[in-house]
């Protein structure tokens, strides 16, 4: 296990590319780290700088409280996993997972216990004298795990390893990934753009956006129910959070068609007077107007009215595209609620579950749930 430290650390890249700026992060002994973000906005380029594959152009990184900027890649602990599963193809599984330990030297026996070790814990025994092409590719993604795993180092490194998989795989490998972090207890930083396996994997998530801007750093349920600003809210959650803009007036969000009271939201509507906001509410979070369900009564919501466009019907939800006013929202329904297409359809958003935005600052003002 290791102990990571990152204090204003900056990538520009030599054609100028400013990729990362001021990461700021402390990762403690074991925990497992989800940097997460759409494509470009310098995940990888922060993993590569852990791992001492990229300059860091400022700042300080610290390894166990020593200074890594110039550590070499071989004495930093690690060992990486990366999406494309980089397996030797005229290797077995067996000399594939012990190549590492081969070039360094490493006794045949030992090599042949952690081999074996190794293939126990990912389900590979029975496949060791394999070629790579004879393999599923949920199979050759544990075979690049073993490689790292077999290793027995402090810090794993993984770039996007699931992306190749299919839907299905993806969630086995998962949980899977997740067992062994649990078992071996090495500090883990892991790429994704997938909110899904950021949510479901990670002690705590890094959000990035284009242009190497850190977010919000957090657990999963801080980043649920406390996103810091609109892009943090938007990007944690699927379907995403729905949000409606307009203006505070008399302690009321307005929009042409919308007025709604914010006093039972906000602790202080009157400061808001004239601002731009943007009122938000996930798609999961609302409740059928006029069905029994906990916590959704008039009186503690907001009752809207919605024209529907199309339902989806999932099995365990609905999803229930509708028109508010002029505005375009996901709702989830139970499915025995749901609603005719091209009806009218009244639901209730709780007063703990409507969040309010800054429109030019995109900052959050307020998460209902706080008062509640
Ligand atoms: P992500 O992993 O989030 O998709 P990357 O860290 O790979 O993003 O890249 C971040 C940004 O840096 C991108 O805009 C990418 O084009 C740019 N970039 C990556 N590598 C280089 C490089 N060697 N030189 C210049 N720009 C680069």
């Amino acid at each position: 296990m290791a102990q990571l430290l990152f204090k204003d650390v900056n990538k520009v890249y030599p054609n100028g590319y400013h990729a990362v700026h001021d990461f700021n992060m402390e990762i403690k002994h074991g925990e497992f780290i989800c940097l997460v973000g759409d494509s470009g906005c310098g995940k990888s380029t922060t993993l590569r700088m852990i791992a001492g594959l990229e300059d860091i152009t400022a700042g300080e990184f610290y390894i166990d409280g020593k200074l890594a900027n110039q550590m070499s890649s071989r004495d930093r602990g690690i060992a990486m996993v990366f999406q494309s599963y980089a397996l030797y193809p005229h290797l077995t599984v067996a000399e594939n997972l012990g190549f590492g330990l081969t070039l360094e030297g490493i006794d045949a026996d030992i090599i042949d216990e952690r081999v074996a070790a190794t293939a126990k814990i990912l389900g590979l025994t029975d496949y060791l004298e394999r070629f790579p092409r004879q393999l599923s590719g949920g199979q050759c993604q544990r075979v690049a795990v073993g490689r790292a795993l077999i290793r027995k180092v402090s810090i794993f490194l993984m770039d996007e390893p699931l992306s190749n998989l299919d839907a299905k795989q993806r969630v086995t490998m998962r949980s899977e990934i997740k067992q062994i972090h649990r078992s071996v207890g090495a500090t883990t930083i892991y790429v994704t753009h997938d909110q899904t396996e950021a949510m479901t994997m990670s002690d705590r998530i890094v959000v990035m956006r284009s242009g190497g801007y850190v977010q919000q750093i957090g657990t999963p349920y801080e980043l649920y129910f406390y996103p810091k600003n609109l892009f943090v809210a938007g990007f944690i959650g699927e379907p995403p959070m729905n949000f409606i803009r307009g203006t505070v007036e008399n302690c009321h969000f307005k929009t042409e068609t919308l007025d709604l009271d914010i006093s039972p939201i906000v602790k202080d509507a009157k400061a808001l007077e004239g601002k731009k906001v943007v009122f938000a509410f996930r798609p999961e979070s609302i409740g059928v107007y006029g069905a029994e369900k906990k916590g959704t009564a008039k009186e503690e919501g907001y009752v809207i009215s919605s024209k529907v466009d199309l339902t989806e019907l999932l099995g365990d939800t609905t999803n229930v595209y509708a028109n508010v006013g002029n505005v375009n929202v996901i709702l989830k329904v139970n499915p025995h609620h749901t609603p005719e297409m091209g009806a009218e359809f009244k639901f209730v958003i709780p007063h703990k579950a409507a969040y309010l935005f800054d429109a030019e600052t995109e900052e959050v003002i307020e998460s209902g749930i706080e008062r509640h």
